[in-house]
């Protein structure tokens, strides 16, 4: 019988609360309790998951493709029907002229191509990411997202990945999904938390930290995903803010990590999986 996959995503308003830490020492944590683990890095733009576990990136498993509309002028009856369609402003049409497609503001979603009357629009295939596989040990996986450089939607490319690691995961009977989501609470990050059954909220107890974890906190509402704080190097700061936050929205304190510094070393020589400390 397949296992029932629980996904659980490893996020944080503010960039630099130790994330990836928390991600690797989690997996970590199930892999002493006999789990078998997928750990998805879709932290797109700068994934580093794979140093800290002392990885390469390799030959890619799978390419990321998106479609981008392309004009074709013989078609096109300068009608203005694709530029009032777009949501995302990604279509300029002077008075008279032909549509422009401004592919920096284009989320590929397809809504041109499907309205125009005169099917003057085209979808190009273009590669804006990679997916990588990395087997770490048994029973633990490393699968890694990367968007091609200067590619300013990369939510797509955080959609792909999940979904491949999901497939992954089922096809092969593992039993947990652990996703490091970017800083933020931006497009990509919404991509990865989104179904998952659980996020925890990796913060620190400083003003910019309580400031973003109501951002997360927030946003997990909005996606009525339930969320869990992780407050790290908790005896660094004042946490009466975190503290505040958590009795605000009714959430736990599921964990509060003091600063360690075997742990800022294992970090620095991409040794976290051998350090001594569980969560
Ligand atoms: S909807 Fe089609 S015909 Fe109208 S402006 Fe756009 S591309 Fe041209
Ligand atoms: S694919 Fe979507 S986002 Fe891109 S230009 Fe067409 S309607 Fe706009």
């Amino acid at each position: 019988m397949k296992n029932e996959i629980k996904t659980i995503a490893i996020t944080g308003g503010k960039g630099g609360t130790g994330k990836s830490t928390i991600a690797i020492l989690l997996s970590k944590e199930f892999l002493r309790r006999r789990k078998r683990i997928i750990l998805c890095d879709c932290d797109v733009e700068c994934p580093n998951d794979y140093l800290l576990l002392g990885q390469r990136l390799k030959k890619p498993k799978k390419k990321v493709y998106a479609h981008f509309p392309k004009l074709n002028k013989r078609k096109c009856r300068k009608c203005g029907l694709c530029v009032r369609t777009c949501r995302s402003n990604a279509i300029f049409q002077a008075p008279g002229k032909y549509p422009i497609f401004i592919k920096d503001l284009c989320s590929g979603c397809g809504a041109c191509w499907a309205i125009c009357p005169h099917g003057a629009i085209e979808a190009e295939k273009e590669e804006i990411g990679q997916i990588f596989v990395n087997r770490i040990k048994k029973d633990f996986y490393l699968i890694t997202g990367q968007a091609n450089p200067g590619l300013e939607e990369t939510g797509p490319v955080v959609t792909k990945t999940k979904k491949f690691a999901l497939d992954f995961a089922k096809d092969r009977n593992f039993d947990y999904l652990i996703i490091d989501t970017a800083a933020g609470t931006h497009c990509p990050v919404i991509s990865a938390i989104l179904d998952c059954d659980l996020a925890y909220c990796v913060t620190e107890p400083t003003p910019m930290g309580a400031h973003d974890l109501n951002l997360i906190l927030d946003l997990c509402k909005k996606l009525k995903v339930k969320s869990k704080i992780i407050l790290n190097q908790a005896n660094l700061g004042d946490k009466k803010n975190i503290e505040k936050i958590a009795k605000k929205y009714r959430i736990e304190i599921e964990k509060a990590i003091p600063y360690s510094e075997k742990l800022a070393q294992a970090y620095s020589r991409g040794k976290l999986l051998e350090v001594n400390l569980s969560l």
